[in-house]
């Protein structure tokens, strides 16, 4: 079987050292790819939001699966289009990733389907929202309704920064188009953790839990970025929590967008916030997270071929997930200044000595070649990713091979997992 994978970051290029590994691929493509999976598979240079490329590639090339890495594709239609073209592809259709294509949309869902999320007002008129704050506790959120990259969540303190912040999305529109609504949420205390299903619309397959670094600064500090870490499972999230994100959230959310007229089949991340025996959904990703899906991967013993095929086919209630017991973390390495503004083009020096360390895989992202050199490209640079028999043990591993990889401003935080830490200490 000839495999595409859509993307070029570190989640790709899990998905593509994971697929090698399956016993029915006979070839993996990657469009567009980065350095790292040039080295373990054919890399074509069609970006992911190149849907008319990405199809005529795949209908030349004979491609008998695609699995789609990042949302905009999804959210695009990239599903859709493959179908209606006979095309085998894993991912929720333009219908489904509206989960996460919409806020707007989440929200009323989650209302309606009574899934727990925070408290909100969304809005069409900037004027309408600036009255509903009247209502709001401080600190709140604002929200662009459409995707922003991340960055189209403002925390703010007071009414005034809310008001600016309505007006940054909906007047400037900083946000382009997504900020053609807005959503006015109330601000949730906790921990946050991430819960990320495989669903064939019907079955709803839970990977192990884990959790994921969104702030640049040790201490969880700073913007927020694409994510600085990760590491599985999360200890927050005990037995009887998964048992309950399951029935009052995982499984209503299938079922209810099944009732909507959108059967959802694909990756189901929910983003949680976790305070005590409060559970609240902040957000749904129709996809893997990233870099929540490098440690996620490294545990899966399954081959990953079959749970896709059993999503896409409706079978999946015929699959276990087998698990390695072991923890896993990632380290995500950066170019300095990220997320800010940020220098490419520096050579990367290490990655054949950080490769050798026991129970590493060092997973790029931003990363291209020049001759026989890898050099940084993107902000997001390199996630390197260990397996322990504790989640200490996996930390020590990654962090051994993080320190023989060297470049110029090179960038990550020393604390990744420092919340599981505490916790087991405890
Ligand atoms: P974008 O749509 O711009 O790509 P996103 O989908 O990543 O953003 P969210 O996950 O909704 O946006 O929010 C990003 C982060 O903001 C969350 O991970 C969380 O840290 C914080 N956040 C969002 N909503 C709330 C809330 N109601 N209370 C507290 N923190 C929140």
């Amino acid at each position: 079987m000839k495999v595409l994978v859509i993307g070029s970051g570190g989640r790709e290029h899990a998905l593509v050292w994971k697929l090698k590994q399956s016993k029915t691929v006979k070839a993996v493509v990657c469009a567009p790819g980065n350095a790292g999976i040039k080295a373990i598979a054919e890399c074509v240079d069609i970006a992911a939001g190149d849907l008319a490329g990405l199809l005529d590639f795949a209908v030349k090339e004979r491609i008998d699966l695609t699995i789609v890495g990042p949302e905009e594709p999804l959210a695009k239609g990239i599903v859709d289009l493959f179908e209606e073209n006979g095309l085998r592809i894993f991912g929720p259709n333009s219908k489904g990733a509206i989960l996460e294509g919409s806020k707007v949309f989440t929200k009323d869902f989650c209302a309606k389907y009574r899934i727990p999320t925070a408290r909100y007002g969304a809005f069409t008129k900037r004027g309408a929202a600036k009255k509903f704050l009247k209502t709001m506790d401080m600190p709140c959120v604002i929200k662009a309704d459409g995707l922003a990259a991340g960055k189209g969540v403002i925390i703010v303190q007071t009414i005034a920064e809310a008001e600016q912040a309505i007006d940054l999305i909906m007047k400037d529109k900083a946000f382009g188009a997504a900020g053609n609504q807005v959503v006015v949420e109330e601000f949730l205390q906790g921990e946050e953790a991430s819960f990320i299903a495989f669903t064939d619309g019907t079955t709803v397959l839970p990977l192990p839990s884990s959790q994921d670094h969104k702030a640049i600064f040790e201490g969880d500090l700073g913007p927020n970025t694409g994510g600085m870490g990760a590491y599985s499972p999360a200890p927050v999230m005990t037995d009887a929590l998964t048992t309950r994100v399951m029935e009052e959230i995982m499984l209503p959310t299938i079922r209810g967008m099944a009732s909507e007229g959108r059967p959802y089949k694909g990756m189901l991340y929910a983003g949680l916030m976790i305070d005590g025996d409060r559970i609240n959904v902040l957000e749904f990703n129709c996809r893997f997270g990233d870099p929540e899906c490098q440690p996620l991967l490294m545990r899966l013993n399954n081959d990953l071929v079959e749970i896709i095929n059993g999503c896409i086919d409706g079978t999946l209630d015929r699959i276990q997930l087998d698990i390695d017991p072991r923890p896993t973390v990632c380290v995500v390495m950066a170019s300095e200044g990220y997320p800010g503004k940020y220098v490419t083009g520096k050579t990367i020096a290490g990655l054949a000595q950080a490769a050798k360390v026991g129970g590493v895989e060092v997973f790029h992202a931003g990363t291209a070649t020049k001759g026989r050199q890898v050099i940084t490209s993107g902000g997001r640079v390199l996630g390197v990713t260990a397996i322990g028999a504790t989640i200490k043990e996996a930390l020590d591993r990654a962090y051994q091979a993080v320190d023989l990889i060297k470049w110029e401003g090179c960038y990550f935080r020393r604390d990744i997992g420092h919340r599981a830490l505490a916790r087991l200490n405890k």
